[in-house]
């Protein structure tokens, strides 16, 4: 009796006590604990009311033997408290070690990568002084699934993988932060001329998800020329959503133009988990020297702020850092002679903030985040399952001749369940029937074998066709089945097909 009723008490006790908000903190590797444990001062200065649960991750125990870089005790951690403050770590190389970002995004659903950069012009050295680009990346699918193979001696495969779901997530996602945040404008880039299926579903997605947002400005650039005019004109752009490989890439080339890679910090938002961290690495050419600028880190930090409801402890901090930009305090990467004042180490950077916590910079945007959110409510579309019909399939050799005709004469003769040879590509061009004798050709090959038109075949004729394959000593590495989902061919043609 006497022990239910202690039980019964207990929580309370706990929580009047407390009240404060656990979060999970790794101090990393490189400039990590330098950056990390300026940010932290900075954030009890400011009175964040936060309980810190410190974990371990990264190159330590990347070398004692753990692949992913992370243990067991972190997992419980980030089970326990669903939010993460990271700082960079060192991913050793080679070795089969896994990028532990890449495992934490994708193990954890942090599908939003939100990654703001803007320049703090005439106060930080910039070409671009009008920039408040935020770039929202997509952040579990595409080349980062990680799946490759070495299939023969000369060509290696890596799979890009991009599903419904996790297309319209993050489309959603940026459309959802653009309304907002009050932005103008969602800009969409992909790579849709030449990957028409995979890009070609997000950006197909991005403009029926767009219909639902009348309010705001849809465009959608191919990522190369986006590219382009995003690093010559960054202030035509407001808010840009794109697949993980570009927004990787473009995230880092936007914040080095607003002055500094150091500059930037992100949010990895999931439904129940979310990370933050700055957007660059280790840097280990200047760690142990207090030269890193902590504010990537620091940025992070309050949008780890706003997410947990600390608006005003947020605000605080920002507008500070703000400020001390403005007063021309600056790390050496940011440093100027023209418009610098002080160049600091990370840590007295760090001081200058906290001296001027509940200051506002006089000429930069002051920020408010009172009504500051990052996790939005996203529903998906349920998907229907298609009528698939199997018509063919896609029948991967590794063959070393380099004559494409010499290898279709040991093939036309097959024909199971109605299965044919129609055409061999090498690297996706085709090069059988009638291909172009200059095409190179390398020992990947790709038969593809399909019924005639109206007609379908079965699983079982696919597998007999690969046994007869395999019996004139061709070398199967994989197939794929070529299907009509709802009457339409699911698969792309050869080039020049
Ligand atoms: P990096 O971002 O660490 O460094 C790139 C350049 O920017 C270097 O010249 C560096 O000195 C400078 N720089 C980076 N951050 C800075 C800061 N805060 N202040 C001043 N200068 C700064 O990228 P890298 O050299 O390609 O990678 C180093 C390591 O970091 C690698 O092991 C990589 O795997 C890892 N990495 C980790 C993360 C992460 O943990 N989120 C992200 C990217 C890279």
């Amino acid at each position: 009796m006497e022990t239910s009723t202690v039980a019964q008490t207990a929580p309370k006790i706990e929580k009047a006590v407390t009240n404060l908000t656990p979060i999970t903190v790794a101090h990393g590797d490189g400039i990590g604990p330098e950056i990390m444990s300026a940010t932290l001062r900075l954030l009890k200065a400011a009175g964040a009311r936060i309980d810190i649960e410190e974990i371990e991750i990264g190159e330590k125990v990347y070398l004692s033997g753990n692949t992913s870089g992370i243990g067991q005790d972190t997992w419980d951690s980030l089970r326990k408290t669903r939010v993460f403050l990271k700082a960079p770590i060192t991913t050793p190389q080679g070795g089969g070690y896994k990028s532990l970002n890449v495992t934490t995004r994708k193990v954890l659903g942090l599908y939003a990568n939100v990654r703001p950069c803007v320049s703090y012009s005439p106060y930080i050295n910039t070409k671009h002084p009008i920039m408040d680009v935020v770039i929202v990346r997509e952040n579990e699918e595409d080349l980062y699934a990680g799946i490759e193979h070495q299939q023969t001696d000369e060509v290696i495969q890596c799979l890009k993988l991009i599903s419904k779901p996790g297309t319209e997530k993050i489309i959603r996602y940026a459309f959802e932060y653009a309304r907002a945040y009050g932005r103008k404008k969602v800009t969409c880039f992909t790579k849709d001329n030449i990957m028409k299926m995979t890009d070609g579903l997000f950006h197909k997605t991005f403009d029926r998800i767009g219909e639902e947002y009348p309010e705001i400005q849809k465009e959608h650039w191919i990522v190369d020329i986006g590219a382009a005019k995003l690093a010559e004109t960054p202030e035509v752009f407001d808010v840009i959503v794109m697949p993980n490989l570009y927004g990787d890439i473009l995230s880092d080339v936007a914040a080095q133009i607003t002055g500094s890679v150091g500059l930037a910090g992100s949010a990895n938002i999931g439904e129940g988990f979310a990370m933050f961290e700055a957007i660059h690495g280790s840097a280990p050419m200047i760690a142990g020297t207090n030269k890193a600028n902590p504010s990537g880190l620091i940025l992070a930090a309050v949008q780890m702020l706003v997410h947990i409801k600390q608006a005003d402890i947020a605000e605080k901090i920002h507008n500070a850092w703000l400020k001390t930009i403005e007063d021309g305090i600056h790390t050496e990467d940011v440093f100027s002679n023209k418009v610098s004042k002080e160049k600091v180490g990370t840590q007295e950077f760090a001081d200058a903030v906290i001296a001027r916590l509940g200051e506002k910079p006089a000429q930069l945007t002051k920020v408010d985040y009172s009504n500051g959110n990052n996790q939005f409510e996203i529903k998906i579309s349920e998907t229907k399952p298609a009528e698939k019909e199997l018509v063919g399939v896609d029948i991967f050799l590794h063959h070393g001749d380099r004559n494409p005709d010499a290898l279709a004469t040991q093939m036309t003769d097959l024909q199971v369940g109605g299965l044919k040879l129609k055409m061999i590509t090498n690297r996706g061009t085709k090069v059988w029937p009638n291909g172009f004798p200059e095409t190179f050709c390398t020992d990947h090959w790709r038969c593809r074998f399909m019924v005639e038109e109206g007609e379908t075949t079965t699983f079982d004729s696919v597998i007999l066709l690969q046994q007869q394959i395999h019996g004139r000593n061709l070398n199967v590495i994989k197939t794929e089945n070529l299907y009509l989902l709802d009457g339409k061919a699911s698969f792309s043609a050869g080039q020049g097909q």
